[in-house]
């Protein structure tokens, strides 16, 4: 497992590496918010450990640059102020879970473990429909040849459909399987974000079938049905 921590203050720094070391991470570290980017874009982590406030790009910068080029490495971030709205930026932002400075080691620890074990970043499967196709290891998403860019939300979303490929799944439970930290999203949004994934998977092939349906009154269906 290669994590890499992002974190200005060398000795917090160091002493997060050496830790995860001993637990047989192997480990990056860089000091600032720009190298920090540079190495999540081009290396591959099982883990990022952020800091927020970073020379150069900030944490919450580094998040965001990095969701929306579909780089999907778990986040950790470390907040200093511990202040609510930190907090929420932090994971609005693409991160995943949050670690409030000071913390103890342990709890660094099992939180690094527990975002390391989400199957979405151990487990690769190709999901595909049609020639729809998504990897769950590289997040690489084609129809066909063609390469898809989506957003870390159409991502997690378009992964729930093809889990459930067939069946009716309604607005709540693609709330809550795809916003899990986000308890007010409004059926709306989910309405959006089909439109999202419309755009990108069926829209732009016009010569292929249709991919997501509509079932009025209950929610959405992901299947090839045979154009009549
Ligand atoms: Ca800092």
């Amino acid at each position: 497992m290669k994590v890499l921590v992002v974190e200005d203050e060398h000795k917090i720094a160091n002493s997060i590496k050496k830790g995860l070391e001993q637990e047989s991470y192997a480990v990056d570290v860089a000091y600032d918010g720009n190298d920090g980017y540079d190495l999540a874009s081009s290396e591959s982590y099982d883990l990022m450990i952020l800091d927020l406030m970073l020379p150069g790009l900030s944490g919450i910068e580094i998040c965001k640059k990095l969701r929306t080029n579909s780089i999907h490495t778990p986040i950790l971030i470390l907040t200093a102020k511990g202040q609510l709205k930190d907090k929420v930026d932090g994971l609005d932002s693409g991160a995943d879970d949050y670690l409030t400075k000071p913390f103890a080691f342990e709890e660094l620890l099992a939180r690094s473990r527990a975002l390391i074990r989400r199957p979405h970043a151990t487990s690769g499967t190709v999901l595909c429909l049609d020639d729809l196709s998504l990897n769950t290891l590289t997040y690489e998403v084609k129809r066909g040849a063609k390469s898809i860019q989506l957003s870390s939300k159409e991502y997690a979303l378009l992964e729930y459909l093809l889990r459930h490929i067939g069946k009716t799944i309604t607005k709540e439970q693609i709330i809550n399987h795809v916003w899990n930290y986000d308890s007010d999203v409004l059926p709306n949004t989910v309405e959006v974000y089909v439109g999202y994934l419309r755009n990108k998977i069926d829209k732009p092939f016009p010569e292929k079938t249709n991919l997501i349906h509509t079932i009025r009154g209950f929610g959405y269906k992901l299947e090839k049905k045979l154009n009549v």
